[in-house]
């Protein structure tokens, strides 16, 4: 599956806000976002005022790229939210956050979700005992999720497990450190979803 391999850090800095997008480096004073926190390029610090469109659009963009999706993806998933019943901005951010490779990160085996959707794809993660390796797999009440008992002594495993405790487990998760799994409680609701967007603004994007 296609995905952006550029440099990661532009893209919060496009974004003007810290996506945390390349693990344990977000939360030391490495980050380019506490040393150049303005947009990159030649052109970057110049004093721009933003048109509605380009609001929208750096939303729309923010929330895609916190979850490393292109834009044909996220389409999708938009599309899928709008036919579902509630409100669309919510849907769309319940969707997202079901995916297995999020919720692998979120259970804190991965330091990022880049990682996670490595672990995913090379055959380390199992649901409910079997193995999956589709990172957009949505993981629904119940599931349980675990690292293969071969690919326990991975060293990043090992040193995510050791940093969640700076994120912490979102309570929609429940995690069993012992056994290396974790289970999904119940459904997401938006407040338990730590995502700094303003989802109505990219219903708004989309809408136009
Ligand atoms: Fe973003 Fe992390 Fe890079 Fe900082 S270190 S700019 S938060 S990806």
């Amino acid at each position: 599956m296609a995905r952006y391999r550029g440099p990661v850090c532009r893209l919060c800095r496009r974004e003007g806000a810290k996506l945390f997008l390349k693990g344990d480096r977000c939360y030391t004073d490495k980050c380019p976002m506490e040393r150049r926190p303005y947009p990159p390029g030649q052109h970057g610090q110049m004093r721009r005022k933003k048109t509605e469109y380009a609001l929208l659009l750096r939303e729309k963009q923010k929330l895609k790229r916190i979850y490393g999706l292109l834009e044909g993806q996220f389409r999708s998933y938009f599309e899928e939210a709008e036919r579902q019943k509630g409100v669309t901005g919510e849907n769309l951010l319940i969707l997202l956050e079901r995916r297995l490779d999020n919720v692998v990160y979120r259970l804190g085996f991965a330091n990022s979700r880049a990682q996670a959707r490595q672990l995913v794809r090379h055959g380390h993660i199992l649901v409910n005992n079997k193995k999956v390796n589709i990172p957009s797999y949505l993981v629904n009440i119940g599931d349980e999720i675990a690292i293969k008992e071969k690919s326990r002594e991975i060293p990043f495993i090992k040193e995510a497990l050791e940093g969640i405790a700076r994120r912490g487990v979102p309570s929609w998760l429940e995690m069993d450190y012992d056994n290396f799994k974790g289970r999904v409680k119940t459904k997401p609701t938006r407040e338990e979803i730590a995502i700094p967007v303003q989802e109505q603004l990219i219903v708004e994007f989309y809408s136009k």
